[in-house]
């Protein structure tokens, strides 16, 4: 594999995968911020790739960036439909399983924003960097909050780091920031081009 050059290079990214709650029953402030990540998207032309719900902080982005006129791909697992209430205004893939889901919604994107979210947004994160540990993928990730919602999760990651168990350069996969212009113009910067 030494045939593959590594060079980091900021770029205007085509595509951002969004991680995000899929529950009503949140604070109103994390819904509104979901809706100026999807009108942020939609304005830098970037398309938004998501679970496919209709529901929570999912339903909140993917209605904001559609309605801002941007281009949104809804990805969702047969048996979620009902509960998460697919949202068909746009383009949107059923497909017969978790796995497939996650799969797809990873190569579809060039980088990954994570809002708030409970157990499935967490797990979905951390999988996608323990893919970049492994070295699988070079996606670049921001966790979003206006609150600190993500701070513990940074503190954790620092302790990790300090504990020897992940190198101090994996910093350089995540960014934690306060508003979608910071996060999507950190990923543009972070953007790791793969020249073959
Ligand atoms: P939550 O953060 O728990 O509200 O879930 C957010 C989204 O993650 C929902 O669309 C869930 O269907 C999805 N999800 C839940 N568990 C998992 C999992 N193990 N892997 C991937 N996505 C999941």
């Amino acid at each position: 594999m030494d045939h593959i050059k590594k060079s980091l290079k900021a770029g205007r990214l085509g595509s951002i995968c969004v991680y995000c709650g899929a529950s009503n029953t949140v604070n109103e402030a994390y819904l509104r911020l979901a809706e100026k990540l999807g009108r942020e998207l939609a304005s830098r032309d970037i398309r938004l790739v998501y679970g496919g719900g209709g529901v929570g902080l999912m339903g909140a982005c993917a209605r904001a960036a559609h309605e801002r006129g941007g281009e949104v791909l809804g990805i969702m697992p047969r048996f979620l439909l009902q509960k998460e209430r697919m949202y068909t205004e746009v383009e949107h893939r059923i497909v017969d399983d978790m796995h497939t889901r996650k799969m797809m919604m990873f190569e579809e994107a060039d980088a990954f924003i994570v809002l708030p979210g409970g157990i499935g947004t967490l797990e979905e994160a951390v999988e996608i960097l323990s893919w970049a540990r492994l070295g699988i993928h070079a996606k670049p990730m921001a966790f979003l909050d206006e609150d600190g919602f993500w701070e513990p999760f940074f503190q954790l990651i620092e302790k990790i780091i300090e504990g020897g168990f992940i190198p101090e350069d994996f910093r350089g996969a995540m960014v934690h920031c306060a508003t979608s212009a910071e996060a999507i113009t950190a990923l543009e910067d972070r953007r790791v081009v793969i020249d073959l």
